[in-house]
Formats: C-alpha cells, sequence, structure tokens
C-alpha cells in the first residue's frame, strides 16, 4: 500500500487500522515501509482517509510480493488454490468431504499473527523439520503446499521466503500413533522460529463421542482448548457406523 505525499494531511486517522505497524509520519505526513506492509487492505477498505490519499501499490499483484496480499487480505482469492482466505475448510466439512479419516489427524499450524506476522523463511522452518521427521503429507490444496519448490523435504521457493504475512498455515495429516513424535517435532520447531503459531488438531470422534489422542495430548506440553467448528446443514455421515 501507498500514500500519497501530496495529498496526504498527516490526520493520523489511518494509522490504528495498520496490524503491521507499518503507517509512520515524517515531516508531517504519513508513509508505509514497503517492507513491512503486508498489503491487508485494512488501511484503504476502513476508508478513514479524508482525503483519498491511500491507494494500492501498482506492484501489489506482481509475483513474488503477491503473497503478501493473497496470505494477508481476506477479499483475495489464491492463485494457487483459488480459494479465498490462508487455510482450506479443514475440518468444517469434514463428515462430507471425509478429509480426516478415521485412525488419521490433521494437523493446522497458523504462523504468525496481526501486529507479529511473519516472514516465510519461518513457516519453512517448520515444513523443513516436519518433512525431515518423516511428515511431508502436506495438503495440496493449502496455499503453503502451494509455495512449496521441494514437498517432500518441505522446502519452499527461494524468491518468497523474505515476504512478510500476516498469517500463513501449514496444513498435513499424520497416522493417529505418530502423534506423540509429532508434537516433539513441532516443539522443538518452536524454540527455532521468530513469531508465534496455534495449532489445530482435527481428527474423528471415537464411539460414545471420545477423542482417541486425548491422552497423548494431555501428556503434551501443549495447551488444549477442545472445540468443534462445523458447518449445519449441508453435513451427511460418511460412517453408517457414526
Ligand atoms: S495494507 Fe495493511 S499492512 Fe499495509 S499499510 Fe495498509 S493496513 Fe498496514
Ligand atoms: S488518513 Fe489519509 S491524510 Fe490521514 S495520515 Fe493517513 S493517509 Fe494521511
Amino acid at each position: 500500500m501507498k500514500i500519497y505525499e501530496n495529498l496526504c494531511v498527516g490526520c493520523g486517522r489511518c494509522h490504528p487500522y495498520c496490524p503491521a505497524q507499518a503507517i509512520y509520519f515524517t515531516d508531517g505526513i504519513s508513509k508505509v515501509a514497503q517492507d513491512l506492509c503486508f498489503e491487508c487492505g485494512a488501511c484503504l477498505r476502513s476508508q478513514v482517509c479524508p482525503v483519498d490519499a491511500i491507494y494500492e501499490s501498482e506492484d501489489v499483484y506482481d509475483y513474488p510480493r503477491s503473497v503478501r496480499k493473497f496470505f494477508s487480505d481476506p477479499t483475495t482469492t489464491h492463485k494457487e488454490t483459488n480459494m479465498p482466505g490462508r487455510g482450506t475448510e479443514e475440518v468444517k466439512t469434514n463428515d462430507v468431504t471425509g478429509r480426516t479419516a478415521k485412525g488419521e489427524l490433521s494437523i493446522g499450524i497458523e504462523v504468525g499473527r496481526p501486529t507479529v506476522g511473519t516472514r516465510i523463511f519461518e513457516v519453512e522452518k517448520i515444513t523443513k523439520a516436519l518433512a525431515e521427521a518423516g511428515f511431508n503429507d502436506f495438503e495440496e490444496k493449502n496455499p503453503v503446499s502451494g509455495l512449496m519448490k521441494n514437498k517432500e523435504k518441505g522446502i519452499l521457493k527461494e524468491e518468497v521466503l523474505h515476504e512478510r504475512v500476516l498469517s500463513a498455515i501449514v496444513e498435513f495429516t499424520i497416522k493417529e500413533e505418530e502423534l506423540e513424535r509429532c508434537l516433539e517435532v513441532i516443539e522443538k520447531a518452536a524454540a527455532e522460529i521468530d513469531t508465534v503459531f496455534t495449532m489445530d488438531l482435527i481428527s474423528c470422534y471415537d464411539k460414545g463421542m471420545k477423542i482417541r489422542v486425548q491422552d497423548i495430548i494431555d501428556k503434551s506440553n501443549f495447551t488444549p482448548r477442545p472445540n468443534a467448528k462445523i458447518n449445519i446443514g449441508i453435513g451427511r455421515l460418511n460412517d453408517e457406523e457414526a
């Protein structure tokens, strides 16, 4: 995002809308630090500028800078997946898609948050650590998977590594019995990255509404918050015995 220097009156109204703290004052007007900007569009969409000085940069859809917008602006669609948003529908439609089968677990690691954000190279630290440990069944339709040069090794394309985004979600699937080891790998990778992340662990309920891996989760160093996201109305059971 950029600001017309000849229009800006330095009122500062746009500053609080920036989750990257990329807008700063200089010589009585505001400018956008191009390296910090996520291209999330929040400042422009807020329509707070009294003189219409905020405008989208001409290079915002040029690759690799385009990665910033696709990962940070929920109103845009990823070229890699043709899907809006930063991840996929994951568990919300699992009763229809059966994407996470019984005996499997899907894991989503959301790297970065507003104000903190992340560089893509921090995301790669996690994908590489996972792949090195054999966890490289990355979700095909996920935007981070679309940035991969070598999926087997979790290596991302060099040209996107320094791009800064609001957040990016790594999604992959493991066998239930691999969970303990996988959590150890994620915990070790967490110590190496210079941002924050949250993690989704997606499983099917066992009979009696039990989560089979609950014991492993409880013994781990992660703090679980059991909840469910279901798109009510489109579901139908894909398991007769469920
Ligand atoms: S596009 Fe987003 S990150 Fe960039 S200056 Fe505007 S609000 Fe800040
Ligand atoms: S809201 Fe507009 S005029 Fe005010 S500081 Fe931001 S760009 Fe400048």
